[in-house]
């Protein structure tokens, strides 16, 4: 019998996870390589020393493919995953105790090396290698997870896939995250302003099993984010914190820490359509939220698929 692949996973956000997760189910072991500390991607959780936590990317995860539908609930029966809210009896997960939970529970037990970028990928006569910091490694296959702007720059201007790449379309968005020494202020629960800088505001400890701080994050708009995305963060934060006391009511004197997070590449505005992509050696592979659109469960569709596809191609 032939040895499996080499198989790199650069990205180890949900597409990432969820295709080294299927592909172990097939008796494959691949590698994930990811930049941040963490797993999860955009699914994400910020700590600060004071005992506070912001689920600062994805807020809620909300399912309409049955499979995942399942993955969601066996995540629930292993504690590691809750419905935040229901609405027309559809529950709206998160993460339990954090969101970065769900990348850990997808990431358990894969090989997957963190804190290490990709600098480049090339191909060989027999595969691809990737240019880490201090080394070059070989693979006989590469799943390429990064949003597409990113999986271009790896790849360069001249790789055939960089043409369809350039087709998906991303909005910024800033997460401001807010603790007050006042739990009484403001409302719980998520609420989208009609005005202002903000489209979403979400009070973090109105989420199960969270630490009992007032701590909220609050997402901008495409718009607002476009026009100040290469502005500097402290008057940023500035900016958007002003905005939030005027949004909830919360007087600036009981605001105790602020933060902002840019995210060049928040949500997919223009997808390719398709669960994933593999070029024309049949050896490189995209997948993730740009091919399929702005969601965590298009991401594990998209992880899936790219998973499914390798394993039918060998
Ligand atoms: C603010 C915000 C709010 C959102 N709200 C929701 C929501 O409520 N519900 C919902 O369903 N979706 C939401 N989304 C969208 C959702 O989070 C994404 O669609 C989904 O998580 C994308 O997963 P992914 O695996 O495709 O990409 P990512 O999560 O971006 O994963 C890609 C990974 O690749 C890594 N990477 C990139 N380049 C390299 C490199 N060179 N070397 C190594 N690693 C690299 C990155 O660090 C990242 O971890 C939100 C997103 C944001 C930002």
């Amino acid at each position: 019998m032939q040895d499996p692949p080499a198989i790199a996973i650069i990205g180890a956000g949900i597409a990432g996870l969820t295709c080294a997760h299927e592909l172990a189910a097939a008796g494959m072991a691949p590698v994930v390589f990811e930049k941040g500390r963490g797993l999860g991607g955009r699914v994400a959780t910020r700590r600060t020393t004071e005992g506070a936590q912001f689920d600062h990317g994805a807020q809620f995860i909300t399912t309409r493919d049955d499979d995942f539908r399942r993955v969601m609930a066996a995540m629930a029966d292993a504690g590691e995953a809750v419905s935040w809210f229901s609405r027309d009896d559809e529950p709206h997960w998160v993460g339990y105790p954090h969101m970065s939970r769900i990348g850990h529970a997808l990431g358990a037990q894969r090989n997957i090396v963190t804190g290490c970028r990709v600098r480049s990928v090339t191909p060989t006569d027999d595969g691809w290698t990737l240019a880490l910091d201090h080394e070059n490694v070989g693979f006989d296959q590469v799943v390429m997870t990064a949003p597409a702007p990113q999986a271009m720059e790896l790849l360069g201007q001249d790789h055939p896939l960089a043409s369809v790449l350039a087709r998906v379309r991303y909005a910024p968005c800033h997460t401001l995250m807010v603790t007050s020494e006042d739990r009484a202020a403001a409302r719980p629960g998520p609420w989208r302003p009609e005005q202002g800088p903000f489209n979403l505001i979400a009070r973090e400890d109105s989420k199960p099993g969270r630490p009992p701080l007032a701590c909220w994050v609050a997402h901008t708009t495409p718009e607002w984010s476009e026009t100040y995305l290469e502005t500097d963060t402290h008057q940023v934060r500035e900016q958007l914190a002003a905005a939030f006391c005027e949004a909830t009511g919360v007087p600036p004197d009981r605001i105790a820490y602020t933060d902002v997070h840019r995210w060049r590449y928040a949500r997919v505005t223009q997808a390719l359509g398709q669960a994933c992509l593999q070029d024309d050696t049949g050896t490189l592979w995209i997948a993730g939220d740009g091919c399929l659109g702005p969601r965590v469960e298009a991401a594990w569709q998209s992880g899936r698929a790219v998973a499914r596809a390798i394993r039918a191609s060998i």
